[in-house]
């Protein structure tokens, strides 16, 4: 019975976000391998995680319980992760300092789900977290599982919640180079990656510079376009932590899903990976 339930719950996957899991899989570096001029060496500095959806129930592959997630705040607190804005561990990555506390965890949400206004917003606030949400802007007051623009500004405005940029429809990038000319491949991935920029802008009034490839696919084409439409920051998939020497457009995230709540622990700085 193994392999039809590992086929379903790809199919799961495949359905929801519209790529086969095993499509960002093969864009993700080898552990160990450097990415670009990159060489990454040295201990773990941070954990990245990125969440999706939360709900009582886990009623697709990417929701999170809420029950979950509150043990996995109380389990950061209780063991001295503390969660720092992605901002700055950005800035230290840019910079190399101020250096993040010790065993420092950063959470990010992409897609702009409803229930993270609905669902995590009162464990944000019971817990004092900051948080990043990756949203791409044609869903946002339009798609039904999608958050409004007022959402958005009232995550904002409890000073918790930082909103950057998912690309402007949520493509796949690797499908989108094999269906187009060169030309219209860079047209179209400097157009998803500004008009998202230009959006969120527009809407909220935030600067945005930082973006979290769809489906975790990007390459050094793509990354070069990012760079030309103002973005210094790349947020991928990848189950490691930061380490020294990181790739600042490329940077790895732990997939939350209720699936993974067992090896939780082992996602967080200075605990056994
Ligand atoms: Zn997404």
């Amino acid at each position: 019975m193994r392999r039809p339930a590992v086929f379903l719950v790809l199919l799961t996957i495949t359905t929801l976000t519209g790529a086969a899991f095993g499509d960002f899989d093969a864009t993700l570096p080898a552990r160990g391998q450097a990415v670009g001029n990159s060489t990454r060496s040295g201990a773990c500095q941070a954990s990245i995680l990125a969440y999706h959806r939360f709900g009582t129930a886990a009623n697709d592959s990417m929701t999170v319980r809420t029950a979950t997630f509150r043990s996995q705040l109380e389990y950061l607190a209780q063991h001295h992760h503390t969660v720092i804005p992605l901002r700055s561990l950005i800035s230290y990555l840019q910079t190399g300092s101020p250096r993040p506390p010790k065993g420092a965890v950063v959470i990010t949400v992409d897609d702009g789900h409803r229930s993270v206004i609905q669902d995590m917003l009162p464990l944000v606030r019971e817990f004092n977290v900051p948080v990043t949400l990756f949203i791409y802007p044609s869903a946002i007051s339009n798609a039904s599982y999608a958050m409004t623009w007022e959402n958005l500004q009232t995550l904002r405005q409890t000073g918790l919640f930082d909103v950057q940029s998912h690309t402007y429809w949520h493509p796949n990038f690797r499908t989108e180079k094999r269906r187009l000319a060169p030309a219209q491949y860079h047209a179209f991935a400097m157009k998803q990656l500004g008009q998202s920029k230009a959006v969120l802008q527009r809407k909220l009034g935030v600067a945005t510079d930082l973006v979290a490839w769809p489906f975790g696919i990007y390459d050094d084409e793509v990354i070069a376009i990012a760079h030309e439409a103002g973005y210094v920051g790349g947020l991928a998939l990848g189950e490691r932590c930061i380490v020294g020497g990181e790739n600042i457009m490329a940077l790895p995230r732990f997939l939350l899903t209720e699936a993974v709540r067992q090896s939780f622990r082992s996602m967080l700085p200075g605990e056994g990976r």
